[in-house]
């Protein structure tokens, strides 16, 4: 299976990661992805991009060197009721949107309140992608939580670098991959590359994925013409 498009990657924007768009669209291109997702941290995250920086990202071309480029960010969650740090209208402008929990910005609270932010993040229309759910610390309700992303038609996504740079993530991610299965939630894999070496790097999710046999066209960028129609028919799922 092939991997066609990196849906999480970050630039110097985000001020914790090292490598400029160019650095990544030129690793991007020379590792066969045909989609690279610029996902830069919101301002919430210390040093990272304020919400007016992203509608700049109009700059930035739809493709380049045969790489095609979707405009997006990696919203922080605020707090359990899913309040994000990014305001709508410019959420509805970009191009991918996803949705996370990080520990510089929120505490890890009880089961039920990761649980209640989920599913109030399964209702807004203006979120695409699940951003890392496979971390023990934000554990929720698998089952709960699933079947609302199911039926929003939201998309989960299983993050390569949590298999090592989030501490029990390894078994977190297999669970919300098993669940994704059980409630047919489509999945993208990513980087989240904060350098320029890891832009297409998804070696421990696609061996996951593999040992627990995740069905292939569950997963959204495993397929050119599936992705695409994804980034185009996004939102307007119900
Ligand atoms: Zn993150
Ligand atoms: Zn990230």
């Amino acid at each position: 299976m092939k991997i066609i498009a990196d849906t999480h990657t970050h630039t110097i924007v985000s001020g914790d990661a090292h490598s400029t768009l160019l650095e990544n669209l030129q690793a991007a291109k020379a590792r066969g992805l045909q989609f690279l997702c610029v996902t830069e941290h919101v301002s919430s995250i210390p040093r990272a991009a304020p919400p007016a920086y992203f509608k700049s990202m109009c700059s930035i071309p739809r493709s380049y060197d045969g790489v095609q480029i979707a405009r997006g960010v990696e919203a922080n969650i605020l707090d359990y009721t899913g309040k994000l740090d990014m305001p709508d209208d410019i959420l509805d402008w970009l191009d991918w949107v996803i949705a996370s929990l990080h520990d510089l910005v929120i505490a890890p609270a009880t089961k039920a309140e990761h649980t209640a932010c989920w599913l109030a993040i399964s209702e807004n229309p203006l979120v695409d992608v699940i951003g890392h759910c496979g971390d023990p610390r934000y554990a929720f309700d698998l089952d709960e939580v699933m079947g609302a992303f199911h039926r929003h038609g939201k998309i989960v996504e299983i993050n390569s670098h949590s298999f090592t740079g989030r501490a029990g993530s390894r078994d977190g991610c297999r669970q919300v991959a098993l669940a994704c299965m059980k409630y047919d939630v489509p999945i993208v894999v990513s980087s989240d590359a904060h350098f320029v070496d890891h832009v297409g790097y998804f070696k421990e999710a696609l061996d996951m994925l593999e040992d627990i046999r995740f069905p292939e066209d569950l997963i959204l960028n495993a397929d050119a013409r599936r992705f695409e129609a994804c980034l185009r028919g996004k939102r307007t799922q119900p």
